[in-house]
């Protein structure tokens, strides 16, 4: 819970704050641009909610701060940040709030599917997600894109049963997961599934792309809100960014409407443009060192 003692003095005056736990992790300000803004290494309401679309996106933060740094001065009911949660993006796909700490935030979405819905990520093991999801059908699979963004995925499998999948370069083994992915080469995992090793920001990250329309990037690739084309992180590439730039290049053979990542901004525009934009991404990459 969010400490009004605590309150950060770059919020504006009113209702809604985030205080000093805040560890600016962007989901507040992905989510609600409207209410949030980054103001350095922390976030902060830089707008008070006036209606009520705005209340509810400003309680869709709150119930998805992985650290609890969002609250409220007067009294809301908390339903209308958690009943928005999954999130329907387009067909069968969600995003699923409820970040997790231990992810540092990372978003997490579900896929509902006849044969079984498929987690890809690991949001927090909130009770309150739990029945929602349950309630679409529980899950059968976890798509773990890489060993930073796990999270609670011990939980989820003992709570629904479900067979996780990542790779042996980012501990899949030793994790004693269900499906291992080994090597470089894509796996087809059912017949609109498939998952793409992209070594670089790990050894053994993977992009798992559904339906050659939604492409689940973790962190290897988003959407730059400030540059408005498609980037990768270099900060953060822990294992290459070398192998990253060659990873990146594999992709421009894949077809995908949509990047829905970890960390980073998603976006969506039809499949010419995407590649477009991931032909600069690439070479962009290929400036920086
Ligand atoms: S969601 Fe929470 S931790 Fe993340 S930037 Fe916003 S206030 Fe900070």
């Amino acid at each position: 819970m969010a400490n009004v003692q605590q309150r950060l003095p770059e919020n504006v005056p009113g209702d809604f704050f985030v205080d000093s736990t805040c560890i600016d992790c962007d989901t507040c300000t992905q989510l609600a641009p409207q209410i949030f803004r980054d103001h350095g290494e922390q976030c902060s309401v830089h707008h008070q909610p006036e209606t009520n679309d705005e209340t509810r996106l400003a309680m869709m933060a709150l119930v998805s701060c992985p650290t609890g740094s969002i609250g409220a001065t007067q009294r809301h009911d908390a339903h209308i940040g958690i009943d928005a949660f999954p999130l329907l993006l387009e067909d069968n796909v969600y995003y699923c709030g409820f970040t997790s700490e231990s992810s540092f935030g990372a978003w997490s979405y579900l896929i509902t599917r006849p044969q079984g819905n498929i987690l890809i990520d690991s949001p927090r093991f909130a009770s309150q997600l739990l029945k929602r999801i349950e309630a679409m059908g529980g899950v059968s699979q976890m798509l773990l894109t890489h060993k930073d963004d796990i999270a609670d995925h011990e939980l989820f499998h003992k709570r629904f049963g479900c067979e996780r999948i990542m790779h042996s370069d980012d501990g899949a083994t030793r994790l004693g997961l269900e499906q291992v992915i080994h090597g470089t080469e894509p796996v087809q995992l059912d017949d609109d599934l498939l998952a793409i090793p992209v070594p670089g920001h790990t050894r053994g990250h993977v992009v798992f792309l559904y339906r050659k329309k939604f492409l689940f990037t973790g962190d290897h690739l988003a959407w730059s809100p400030t540059r408005q084309t498609l980037t990768a992180f270099r900060s953060v590439a822990w294992y290459s960014w070398p192998e990253q730039i060659r990873s990146m290049e594999k992709l421009l053979s894949y077809e995908f409407e949509w990047v829905l990542p970890g960390h980073g901004d998603i976006h969506h525009a039809d499949a010419q443009s995407m590649h477009n934009h991931l032909e600069r991404c690439v070479a962009w990459m290929k400036t920086v060192r």
